[in-house]
């Protein structure tokens, strides 16, 4: 059975790009798991369901027809929402749904039922903590607020979406926060995980040095 990889860290620190860099290099499916965050928070709203109303965001969860393509698409309903969760007010959403333990229950599992046959590639916050504790490569990506509210303004520019530096970087400061003093599954460096501090590194070195990681504990 192929194995999956683990990629932790907080938002903006490059995980997304690695990830979708390993997919293609190793023959990986990469799941997106901040996207189905993103998801429930896009549908929440649609709903006019409140945030934090957590008894009814899981019982949206459950009659919800989420489907993450292998592609990187994301599917509801049948509407592919992949560009409309990409705004400021759904990273919001989802940080704030992220926090109701039913809505993370619902969506560990999901993961953990797409990736079982291994072969994948997960991103998120509790990857390694929560969803994928056995995986045998677990990658923490960190990098200062500054360089990923930078990064986050070229991606945005790049698709066509708000990209103000200052908007951006208070977004993520104020995410880090909520992620990392949640009270279930905050976003943590497993300890058996390698943290890597990509502030300073190109992609080209960021991918290299994984590449040399992936070689070390798995002989790939
Ligand atoms: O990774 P991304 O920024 O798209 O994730 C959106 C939000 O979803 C994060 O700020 C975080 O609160 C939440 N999330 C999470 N656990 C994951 C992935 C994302 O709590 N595994």
């Amino acid at each position: 059975m192929k194995y999956n990889i683990a990629i932790d860290g907080p938002s903006a620190a490059g995980k997304s790009t690695i990830a979708d860099i390993l997919a293609e290099k190793l023959g990986f499916v990469h799941l997106d798991t901040g996207a189905m965050y993103r998801a429930v928070a896009y549908k929440a709203f649609q709903d006019d369901i409140k945030i934090d109303d957590e008894e009814n965001i899981v019982k949206m969860i459950e009659k919800m027809d989420l489907d993450m393509t292998n592609d990187g698409r994301v599917i509801l309903d049948g509407e592919d929402i992949s560009e409309k969760i990409r705004t400021n007010e759904i990273s919001m959403g989802a940080s704030d749904v992220s926090k109701l333990q039913g809505c993370r229950e619902a969506l560990v599992a999901m993961q953990q039922k797409i990736c079982e046959n291994g072969g994948y590639i997960l991103d998120g916050r509790d990857i390694g903590t929560v969803v994928l504790v056995d995986a045998p490569v677990k990658l923490y990506l960190v990098a200062s607020a500054e360089a990923r509210a930078q990064r986050r303004v070229l991606q945005n520019i790049e698709k066509g979406i708000e990209a103000d530096y200052e908007t951006i970087l208070e977004d993520i400061k104020k995410r880090d926060y909520q992620d990392s003093h949640r009270e279930h599954s905050p976003l943590r460096k497993a300890d058996d995980a390698i943290e890597i501090d990509t502030s300073d590194m190109s992609l080209e070195e960021v991918t290299e040095r994984v590449l040399e990681i992936i070689k070390e504990k798995v002989g790939e």
